[in-house]
């Protein structure tokens, strides 16, 4: 039996598809062994969002071949497919394989050892020009509670900061059936909670009328019916999909979380302009306005991008009020990342690491001082948790879970208690012996 290793880089649409690698591996006789110890075969899904998720990429390639020369090395995913040259020139790697490519895995590693002279091979398509959404599929993950679940791929935005759209082409849906089949496959192994994601959620459905597609919001309700299922929590949204009718739908579900994650990117309309991001600050705003009508307290968190190209001090402050009118829950704060073959990357105005650090240190703080206020307002509430691990620290066992707002929770508990708490939901207050972590 070949014994198989795999690593993911980058966001939960890889992370989903290594996981789909790992069962397609699984289910032709190989046995799945942990990255460091001795494999056939090690499988790297590559990033390409950053240079440095380039350059870590390329890092995890050169250990495994470290690691064990004479094993035969996969580099999969965006960075092979940005850079499929640079692959074809690297020493490191054995087989290429692209996006759209990776359900193909164990026809092209049979064909590579069918191979007496063992040539390297390169596996990738003009991504910017196909259709096809690439059906890949899971019966269980690395997480035991939570299923995160693709149901789109590409990106038509094209952020002026952004690679994805290149390297992960076209927005794609997944045939609604599909999707069905594996929310049932999950909840029949006994996960509660799935996580709806994509390279472009928002866009599903979007990709044409034909029959099977539908919209996210179909989706959605199609997932709701699913009996097993008692939590749907959504991936990154664009701002323009809230709606009134939306959200007011999404209210009506029960299972859906009232946890939003909006990418923002900037408070200041300039930089949006020139980030190509389709929203004005005060339509942001607005958005965030309708889902608190229609959910009590729900978790909004966002990603913010500082120091973008052109973002003056004043543009900078402008950012930095309105996010602080906002009130999220959660905010991550990027330090913008010039990215080769980006347009952002050639625009005047680059600014310093320096001024971006100072920036990024004060858009930490404040969201920090906004993610406590948000916490402070659930103290004494009784809230559902869904626990997913039994946690020991200085002798002390809690087990931990998220509510459905994605607060952490941590409840003493005592060892060896797995089968009262994991995978369970339970009613608890918070604040009583129960306390919210990070
Ligand atoms: S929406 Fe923008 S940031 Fe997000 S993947 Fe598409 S181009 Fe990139």
């Amino acid at each position: 039996m070949r014994k198989a290793a795999l690593h993911n880089l980058g966001c939960k649409v890889n992370a989903y598809e290594t996981e789909a690698m790992q069962e397609l591996l699984e289910k032709s006789g190989y046995q799945i062994v942990p990255f460091d110890e001795e494999a056939d075969v090690y499988i790297i899904n590559t990033c390409s969002v950053t240079n440095t998720a380039d350059r870590k990429s390329r890092q995890m390639l050169s250990r495994a071949r470290k690691q064990s020369p004479e094993s035969v090395i996969v580099a999969a995913g965006c960075y092979v497919q940005a850079q499929a040259d640079a692959g074809k020139r690297d020493e490191n790697i054995d087989i290429i394989i692209g996006n759209n490519k990776k359900k193909e895995l164990i026809p092209i590693l049979d064909a590579y050892f069918a191979d007496k002279e063992k040539k390297k091979r390169s596996e990738v398509i003009d991504i910017n020009h196909t259709r096809e959404y690439e059906p890949l599929s899971l019966t269980r993950t690395a997480e035991h509670t939570r299923a995160y679940l693709k149901v789109q791929d590409g990106c038509n935005q094209f952020c002026t900061y952004c690679i994805i759209p290149y390297t992960r082409g076209r927005a794609r849906s997944r045939e609604l059936a599909d999707v069905m089949q594996e929310v049932r496959a999950l909840a029949a192994n006994g996960y509660q909670e799935v996580v709806l994601t994509g390279i472009h959620l928002s866009s599903y459905g979007l990709d044409g009328p034909e029959q099977g597609k539908g919209s996210l919001l179909s989706l959605i309700r199609s997932v709701h019916e699913v009996e097993g299922i008692r939590r749907i929590r959504l991936g990154s949204l664009e701002p323009r999909i809230i709606t009134a009718e939306f959200a007011h739908s999404l209210a009506e579900m029960p299972k859906v979380c009232p946890h939003f994650h909006l990418s923002l990117q900037s408070g200041c309309d300039a930089t949006l302009r020139r980030m190509n991001r389709r929203y004005s600050s005060e339509e942001y705003k607005e958005k965030c306005s309708i889902l608190r009508k229609y959910f009590t307290e729900p978790a909004l968190t966002t990603d913010i991008i500082v120091g973008f190209p052109g973002e003056t001090k004043e543009e900078f402050e402008t950012s930095k009020r309105f996010v602080d009118k906002i009130h999220f829950y959660e905010t991550h704060i990027f330090k913008y990342s010039r990215r080769q073959g980006t347009r952002a990357a050639v625009m005047e105005g680059q600014v310093s690491e320096t001024e971006k650090a100072r920036r990024s240190r004060l858009m930490i703080e404040m969201g920090k001082r906004k993610q406590t206020a948000y916490e402070e307002k659930w103290i004494g509430k009784k809230v559902d948790v869904l626990f997913e691990e039994l946690v020991e620290e200085n002798g002390e066992w809690t087990a931990e879970g998220h509510t459905r707002e994605y607060l952490r929770i941590a409840v003493p508990c005592c060892k060896g208690e797995e089968h009262l708490w994991l995978n369970q939901i339970k009613e608890i207050e918070i604040g009583k012996k129960s306390q919210i972590i990070h």
